[in-house]
């Protein structure tokens, strides 16, 4: 695809003309409800943007407020327990991030004490806090001069400016920050980035965009040429890997095997049950003879008791396809070194990931019978 960004394009007469549109689109016509709109404390702008970053906003809007009624300042989230704040997030998946959350929580509270940082580059320095949510941060709580660019800004500028340079590129994105930096309302930061983000998210949206009643419509590049459908441009494309489990749920004297995963793999520092990865989607049949299972087993055969069907998750570069099999034993299984054996009780505390809740929240209603 050629570039069509020219100099012509991107005047100066285009920019003022787009900001100003922006704002006053906003001021008249935004009507785009959060609970954390026009928030000045830093604490609850960081809180949201980092829950949103996992999610829809109107699934994030009750994880924001239950976070907020049980931690209300950042001083409490400091204080936490992993585990309880792991069992809150759960759901919202990429728990990296909440680990980053409670680490940040601890740095606010000890090297800054407790006043969350003033300065972008101290806000961009917090794990777990990149350009974009340092920029939301900066702007909405101290009206600093700094533009958000994410995939919704990016989409915006690409079409209005008619700009098919990658957005997936480091080179890109460089392009699209400096090009969001030169719209920016320098004094009305907050507004304008509020604006863009809500603009992008109910207007200029990635499928159907509502061109009929946009107010920047007579100026877009995209719109005039008949190219939306072509920006923004990406230069990669996403494979997907599909990844088979079997889970074992091992019961022995009515407590289960469980184990928190700490492999720098999906679901990091969550629960599982004894879980065996395989190949291709084998039948139930198949893998109890497989070396696998045996391995896992050693000489106990076990009382196989429910198969369920297979349960699936999509994260963002891989699908995950999870079977349970619920198995009583009548000795403790003597690999399973690194394992917990818990109760009903104690399992329903831990956090576990979003595939082995549906498969909780089924209630093993419909868990195939052997
Ligand atoms: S006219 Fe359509 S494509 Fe152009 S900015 Fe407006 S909504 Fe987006």
């Amino acid at each position: 695809m050629k570039r069509f960004i020219t100099k012509e394009l991107y005047k100066n007469d285009k920019k003022t003309y787009f900001t100003t549109t922006l704002l006053k689109w906003d001021k008249e016509t935004n009507q785009r409800k959060m609970p954390w709109k026009g928030e000045k404390d830093p604490y609850k702008i960081w809180l949201s943007e980092i829950i949103l970053q996992q999610t829809r906003v109107e699934q994030g809007w009750a994880y924001y407020e239950k976070f907020l009624k049980t931690f209300p300042t950042v001083q409490k989230l400091s204080k936490a327990k992993d585990e309880k704040v792991f069992k809150m997030w759960e759901g919202l998946g990429y728990y990296s991030r909440c680990k980053n959350l409670l680490t940040t929580a601890r740095t606010i509270t000890n090297k800054y004490k407790g006043n969350f940082p003033t300065k972008y580059e101290e806000i961009v320095g917090l794990k777990g806090v990149g350009p974009y949510t340092a920029a939301a941060i900066a702007s909405f709580a101290y009206n600093l001069p700094y533009a958000v660019l994410d995939g919704n800004v990016m989409r915006v500028l690409s079409r209005y400016f008619g700009i098919n340079i990658a957005v997936d590129t480091s080179e890109g994105k460089k392009r699209f920050q400096e090009i969001a930096n030169d719209c920016m309302a320098a004094d009305k930061a907050g507004l304008y980035n509020q604006s863009i983000m809500d603009f992008g998210a109910t207007v200029c949206k990635p499928l159907q965009p509502i061109c009929q009643e946009c107010p920047l419509q007579k100026n877009c590049v995209a719109f005039n040429n008949d190219t939306i459908s072509q920006l923004p441009y990406k230069e990669k494309k996403i494979s997907k890997k599909e990844r088979w489990f079997y889970f074992l749920v091992i019961d022995f004297n009515n407590k289960v095997y469980v184990r928190k995963r700490i492999e720098k793999d999906v679901w990091q520092n969550l629960f599982e049950y004894v879980s065996i990865e395989i190949s291709s989607p084998e039948d139930v049949t198949s893998f109890l003879k497989s070396s696998l299972y045996k391995r896992v087993m050693g000489k106990q055969k076990g009382e196989l008791i429910v198969i369920s069907r297979w349960y699936k998750q999509q994260l963002s570069h891989q699908t995950i396809h999870g079977r349970f099999l619920t198995i009583k034993v009548k000795n403790p299984i003597l690999s399973l070194t690194d394992f917990l054996l818990l109760n009903k009780r104690s399992v329903k505390k831990i956090p576990f990931p979003r595939l082995i809740n549906s498969w909780h929240e089924d209630g093993n209603k419909d868990n195939v019978l052997f």
